[in-house]
């Protein structure tokens, strides 16, 4: 068995047999990975409450051979996330963020962008007034540093450029569609504005120091709202899980 070492963002955490528990994290180093932590849902256990989701740990690991699942054999937590989780607005949109990060990483695969990106966002929503709002923002960044960048240049079905009338945005297509290409999509598609388009191309490339300046209201923010909403509920395959659900059972 090997030992490694490292900082982690815990995305999720669960009940495992009788006293353990089954803990997915994004690790900088190593990427999405899981951990069983023995007895931690002892009394006096000896992780703490360092293991709940949204907190920032640095990690022993044990890697055994063959086996996915590493075992924890030492916590220091970093930051706690104990206020995201007392509050219920905090809770749900700490949890947007990880969901995306949960959906979009395979496992294994380290970013450390995304990483950073991930901390900054929580950081960001202690102090936001409009949590809702930043977990929007940070929802766009985390997904414009992957793979599942949306596409707002050109039609993410036919390639077109030039668009005709208002530009649609396809969850299934994972951008902006013309008009012939929203027609023939299964699912509906969210009309933008030019404001909601705008409002969009700036969040994915703003970075994350300045992207928390950007506004929003009224029609583009439902608009842009609408859109990721269905977006990573496209990509997550599935409706993401109710938060009160998140340190009690979740899949994965
Ligand atoms: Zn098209």
């Amino acid at each position: 068995m090997a030992l490694v070492k490292t900082t982690v963002i815990i995305l999720k955490s669960r009940k495992w047999g009788d006293a353990d528990r089954i803990v997915t994290f994004y690790s900088k180093s190593l990427g999405k990975i899981r951990g069983v932590a023995r007895g931690a849902r002892r009394q006096k256990s000896r992780f703490g409450a360092a293991l709940e989701p949204f907190s920032v740990c640095r990690l022993d690991l044990f890697e055994k051979n063959g086996d996915s699942l590493f075992r924890i054999s030492h916590v220091d937590l970093i930051r706690s996330s104990r206020a995201l989780r007392e509050d219920l607005s905090l809770m749900d949109s700490a949890a947007r963020m990880v969901n995306v990060v949960a959906a979009i990483t395979p496992d294994g695969d380290p970013d450390p962008p995304l990483f950073d990106t991930l901390e900054q966002g929580l950081i960001s929503l202690q102090e936001s007034e409009d949590p809702p709002f930043t977990a929007l923002l940070f929802q766009i960044r985390l997904l414009g540093l992957t793979g599942f960048r949306p596409q707002t240049d050109h039609c993410a079905s036919c390639g077109k450029t030039y668009f005709v009338g208002e530009p649609q945005f396809s969850p299934i297509a994972g951008g902006l569609v013309c008009q012939i290409c929203a027609a023939r999509q299964r699912a509906r598609c969210v009309a933008l504005s030019r404001g909601g388009l705008a409002f969009l191309q700036q969040a994915i490339r703003l970075t994350p120091a300045t992207v928390t300046r950007l506004r929003a209201t009224g029609q583009v923010r439902r608009e842009v709202e609408e859109a990721i909403e269905g977006y990573v509920t496209v990509v997550a395959g599935k409706r993401l899980p109710p938060v009160n659900f998140l340190s009690v059972a979740l899949p994965g």
